[in-house]
């Protein structure tokens, strides 16, 4: 028999230059990394620069810096999200047809509770005005005509997460949603999937707060006709107070100085506890090397933990 033909895989770490690397960020990038490089594939990086306002000058390369020091090196040139601004147009394209204005206002959407109920399908704000574009959320089941008769958002995205298992989300639990703000921006849930399909990312692997966004993905994908990649989510991290760790809330950044003590408690949080001699090498590559081999999927523990305090020694 010819040996099985192994699977391409092409993983990615995705972050915001919202702030530095913070423990949080080293979880995804880890994981995102041990799960390629066990499977043989490459890992890329990709820079989701593409919302000014909530940018921190020098983070990108800042973070860049800091997966380095930790011997987290990409396979391909990094992508800038802000140098791909004609793929997000031409996919809104595409999408034209589901696509409506939305002009309701911050209130109204907040008073709703987290469900776009359709409004401005019956309610087109008047031409010429500045509007956000939303894309409706029953795109395959609805006929036409009910693009004023809503409530029908009965699309269900099924998956099997790779180290949650099978997860259901029905759209219906955001309705329509944002693809371009009324700021012009492109929404995340649109780049990410523009580039997950034009980069080939055959598998996700991130946080557990991005969990809810992978219906929408999933659904977005397969409108654009793209592959829809494999996802896996990994548990967040906690800070002290509970809440979790982000850059937006200033979690205290790594100290690229202790890159090897940063690898072994990243690898504790996962569930991989690197055996005394790779330890002792005190070196970035031995422990990658190590863990990329003995990584488990089945060890990648479900809930959000509290992460330890990453002090200066
Ligand atoms: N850029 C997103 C973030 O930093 C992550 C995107 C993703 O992994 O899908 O939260
Ligand atoms: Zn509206």
């Amino acid at each position: 028999m010819p040996p099985p033909v192994a699977q391409p895989y092409i993983g990615r770490f995705a972050p915001s230059p919202t702030g530095k690397l913070h423990f949080g960020s080293l979880l995804a990038a880890l994981a995102s990394y041990l799960d390629a490089k066990h499977h043989h594939g490459q890992w890329l990086v990709r820079m989701e620069d593409l919302d000014p306002p909530r940018e921190q000058p020098g983070a990108a390369a800042s973070i860049l810096k800091s997966l380095a020091a930790h011997h987290l090196f990409w396979d391909q040139p990094v992508l800038y999200q802000s140098r791909r601004l004609e793929a997000y147009r031409a996919a809104l394209n595409t999408l034209k047809p589901f696509l409506y204005h939305c002009d309701c206002t911050r209130q109204r959407i907040a008073a709703l509770g987290g469900r776009y109920d359709g409004h401005c399908r019956r309610h087109p704000p008047a031409g010429g005005k500045v509007t956000a574009i939303r894309i409706r959320a029953d795109a395959f089941n609805a006929p036409a005509e009910s693009l004023f008769n809503p409530g029908q958002t009965t699309v269900v995205e099924h998956f099997h997460d790779l180290f949650l298992g099978p997860q259901t989300m029905p759209l219906s639990a955001t309705g329509d949603f944002i693809v371009q703000r009324k700021d012009g921006l492109f929404a995340y849930q649109l780049a990410v999937v523009v580039d997950d399909h034009c980069q080939g990312i055959t598998h996700v692997v991130r946080g557990a707060d991005l969990l809810d966004s992978t219906g929408r993905q999933r659904y977005l994908l397969s409108l654009l006709h793209g592959n829809l990649p494999e996802y896996g989510h990994i548990p967040l991290a906690l800070g002290e107070d509970g809440h979790k760790l982000s850059k937006q809330t200033q979690a205290t950044p790594l100290n690229d100085q202790q890159a090897v003590s940063n690898l072994i408690a990243a690898l504790r949080f996962l569930q991989h506890e690197p055996p005394p001699d790779v330890i002792a090498t005190h070196n970035c590559s031995e422990l990658l090397r190590w863990a990329s081999h003995a990584w488990q999927r089945s060890r990648i523990p479900h809930n959000a933990a509290i992460a330890p305090t990453l002090i200066d020694a």
